[in-house]
C-alpha cells in the first residue's frame, strides 16, 4: 500500500482516522438501447414509477434531514421537488422514448446533457448550482428505474467519504446518517454547501484535493487533517500514532470549547461582556449561536455578490436577510451594507479597474456612487427589520458628509415603503464602522450622528500602519499592538462611551485571545469575531478580573513598542490569571 500526502483547503477542522468510501458518481449511459413499439408503452410507464418512487424518496429525504440536521438543511429537498415536478421535465423524456424508440436510460441521459450544455453557455454561478441539483434530481431518476438498487442510504460503517464532489443533496443525506468520518473532495471550498454542512456537523473535511479519487483505492487507510488541510494515504504506524495523538488533543479541545460554550459571559468580577458572530453565509448562524454568540455581529452582505456571477435582485437580499434575522431572534443581526471594492472584486458590478483599489472606490464609496443599486438593498434590509432585530452597518465611512447623502437616500427608501404600506421597523439602528483613520480622530462627531459604532481592526490597522493586510511581504509590520493603534482603539472606545452609544469591535483583534484582554481593559464590552472563536474568548475573558485588566493595559500605554506590550501583557497575565491564555491555540 503505497504512502503519500496531498495538500487541499482545510474546510472543516478535526481529525479523522480511517478505511476510504469511494463514492462514484451516476453515470448515465452512453449507449441508446433501442425497443420495440409495442415495449414503449410500458417503458412510458417505468419512467413514471421512477419519477414516483423519486417524489417519495425526496419527500421523506426533506423530511428526515429536517429532523436530523434542522430545517436550514432540508430546503434543498424543496427546490428538488419543483425541479422534478418541472413541466418540461418528465414530457421531454417521453418525447425521446417515443420518437427514438429507446430506453428510458437514453432518454434520462440525453436531458441530462442537454442542461448540462444549456448551463454550460449561461456561465452564471447561481445557475451553476442550479445544474447540479437538476443532475442530483436527474441521477435519482435513473437510479429508480431500477427499483431494487439501493439509491439514498450510504450503509458503509464509519469510513471516509473520497469523491470528485457531493451535490447538495448527496452531501446532506451522506453527512447526516453519523457515519462519516471525515470528507476529502476534489472539487470545493469553504464556502460550498458540503463545507458549511461539514462545519456545523463536527465533520473533518478537506476539498481542493487535486486527483485524490485516482489516487486512492478500496481499503486504504486515510488520515483527514481538516484543521491544515491535508490528507495521508496509507500512513505508516508512526504517523499513524503522531495523528492519533493530534486527533486525541482537538477532541479535548473540542469539549472545553462545548463545555465553554454554555458558560456565562462573565469577567471573574462579574462584568458582563457580549461575544457575537461575524458571518458571510445565512447558514452559519446555527454553529454562531451553538458557540455560544449572542448575536451576528457583522453580516458580510458582499458574500451575496460572491457567491453569484449575476445581480441579486431586491428579493435575493430580502430573502437572506429575513432568514438570518428570523434564526437570530431575539438576538440582534448587523447587517453591513456591501463593502466592495478593495480585494474584494465583484465582476457583476462592473468597477473599473484602479490603480490602487485599497483607497478607491470601495465599500460605502461605491453604494454612494451606484445609489440606485444601494437603495435595492437597504429596501431589502428594511423590509427584513419588521423582527426589530436587524440593524444596519456601514462599512468604511471616512466623513460625516458620507452620512448625510446615505441618510438622505435612507429616508428615501423608508418613504417609499410607508406610502407603499410595507412594514418594516421605524427604529432600525444605524451604525459606522471605524476603519479609516480619519472616522477615528472624528469619532467624536461622527458617533453624534449615528447610533452606535463597529471597529474594524482589519482595515483600521492596514489604514493607519500603512500595511497592505493581505501582503506577506510587509506582514512583519501588521501590529496590532503598535502603540499608535492602540492609542486610536482606546479613543474610540472611551468617545463612544462617553456619548452613551453602544460601541463594538468586529475585526480580528477581537478573535485573539491578548487583544480581547487589551480591549476589555479599555472599557469595551462587545466583541465580534468568526463564530469559531467565540468559546476561546469567551474563556479568556472569564478568567481575568476586569479591574486588574484595566489597571495592566492603563501601564501597557507607556510602553514605546507593539513587542514591549505584548511581552507584558503576557506577562502580567500569566502572573495572576494563567487560565486565560489557554485554549488560545488551537484551531
Ligand atoms: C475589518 O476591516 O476589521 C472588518 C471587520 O471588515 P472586513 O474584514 O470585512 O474588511
Ligand atoms: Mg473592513
Amino acid at each position: 500500500m503505497e504512502y503519500s500526502r496531498i495538500r487541499g483547503t482545510g474546510v472543516s477542522p478535526g481529525i479523522a482516522i480511517g478505511e476510504i468510501f469511494l463514492k462514484e458518481r451516476v453515470i448515465f449511459t452512453t449507449r441508446k438501447e433501442l425497443i420495440s413499439k409495442n415495449q414503449i408503452t410500458g417503458e412510458l410507464e417505468r419512467l413514471r414509477e421512477a419519477f414516483e418512487r423519486t417524489g417519495a424518496q425526496l419527500f421523506s429525504l426533506k423530511e428526515e434531514i429536517r429532523e436530523k440536521i434542522g430545517d436550514e438543511h432540508a430546503f434543498i429537498f424543496d427546490a428538488h421537488l419543483m425541479i422534478l415536478k418541472d413541466k418540461s421535465l418528465s414530457p421531454s423524456m417521453k418525447n425521446i422514448i417515443q420518437d427514438e424508440g429507446c430506453r428510458a436510460e437514453w432518454a434520462i441521459s440525453q436531458v441530462h446533457e442537454k442542461y448540462a450544455k444549456l448551463f454550460d453557455s449561461i456561465e452564471d454561478d447561481y445557475f451553476r448550482q442550479r445544474q447540479s441539483d437538476v443532475s442530483d434530481v436527474l441521477s435519482k431518476i435513473y437510479l429508480n428505474l431500477k427499483p431494487t438498487e439501493k439509491v439514498e442510504k450510504d450503509d458503509h460503517k464509519e469510513k471516509i467519504l473520497v469523491a470528485h464532489d457531493l451535490l447538495p443533496s448527496e452531501a446532506a443525506t451522506s453527512l447526516s446518517q453519523g457515519n462519516i468520518l471525515a470528507v476529502a473532495l476534489e472539487m470545493g471550498g469553504p464556502t460550498s454547501h458540503t463545507a458549511i454542512l461539514a462545519r456545523s456537523l463536527n465533520i473533518p473535511a478537506v476539498m481542493g484535493l487535486r486527483n485524490i479519487t485516482k489516487k486512492v483505492k478500496i481499503g486504504d487507510c486515510l488520515i483527514v487533517d481538516g484543521s491544515d488541510g491535508e490528507v495521508i494515504i496509507n500512513p505508516p504506524l508512526a504517523i499513524r500514532k503522531e495523528f492519533s495523538s493530534k486527533k486525541n488533543k482537538y477532541e479535548d479541545y473540542r469539549r472545553e470549547l462545548k463545555k465553554t460554550a454554555k458558560l456565562e459571559p462573565k469577567t471573574l468580577d462579574g462584568v458582563s461582556f457580549f461575544l457575537l458572530a461575524n458571518i458571510e453565509l445565512p447558514e452559519e448562524v446555527a454553529t454562531a449561536f451553538s458557540m455560544g454568540a449572542e448575536g451576528i455581529g457583522l453580516f458580510r452582505s458582499e458574500f451575496i455578490y460572491l457567491q453569484r456571477s449575476s445581480l441579486p435582485s431586491e428579493e435575493d437580499h430580502f430573502r437572506i436577510y429575513s432568514r438570518i434575522a428570523k434564526k437570530a431572534h431575539p438576538f440582534p443581526v448587523y447587517i453591513r451594507t456591501i463593502d466592495v471594492g478593495g480585494d474584494k472584486n465583484l465582476p457583476q458590478l462592473k468597477i473599473e479597474k484602479e490603480h490602487n483599489p485599497a483607497l478607491g472606490l470601495r465599500a460605502i464609496r461605491f453604494s454612494l456612487w451606484d445609489r440606485d443599486l444601494f437603495k435595492i438593498q437597504l429596501r431589502a434590509i428594511l423590509r427584513a427589520s419588521t423582527l426589530r432585530n436587524v440593524r444596519i452597518l456601514i462599512p468604511m465611512i471616512t466623513e460625516i458628509e458620507e452620512l448625510a447623502e446615505l441618510k438622505i437616500l435612507y429616508n428615501e427608501v423608508k418613504d417609499d415603503l410607508r406610502s407603499k404600506k410595507i412594514a418594516f421597523d421605524p427604529h432600525v439602528p444605524l451604525g459606522a464602522m471605524i476603519e479609516v483613520p480619519a472616522a477615528a480622530a472624528i469619532a467624536d462627531l461622527l458617533v453624534k450622528e449615528v447610533d452606535y459604532l463597529s471597529i474594524g481592526t482589519n482595515d483600521l490597522i492596514q489604514y493607519y500602519l500603512a500595511v497592505d493586510r493581505s501582503n506577506e511581504f510587509v506582514s512583519y509590520l501588521y501590529k496590532p499592538f503598535h502603540p499608535s493603534i492602540l492609542r486610536v482603539i482606546k479613543f474610540v472606545i472611551e468617545t463612544a462611551q462617553k456619548e452613551g452609544k453602544e460601541i463594538t469591535v468586529c475585526g480580528e483583534m477581537a478573535a485573539d485571545p491578548l487583544s480581547a484582554i487589551v480591549l476589555l481593559g479599555f472599557g469595551l464590552k462587545r466583541f465580534s469575531m468568526n463564530p469559531i472563536f467565540i468559546p476561546r474568548i469567551k474563556n479568556t475573558l472569564r478568567s481575568v478580573e476586569y479591574k486588574y485588566v484595566q489597571e495592566i493595559v492603563q501601564n501597557a500605554m507607556t510602553l514605546k513598542t507593539a513587542q514591549e506590550v505584548e511581552e507584558y501583557i503576557i506577562e502580567k497575565t500569566l502572573v495572576k490569571h494563567p487560565k486565560a491564555l489557554l485554549m488560545g491555540q488551537m484551531k
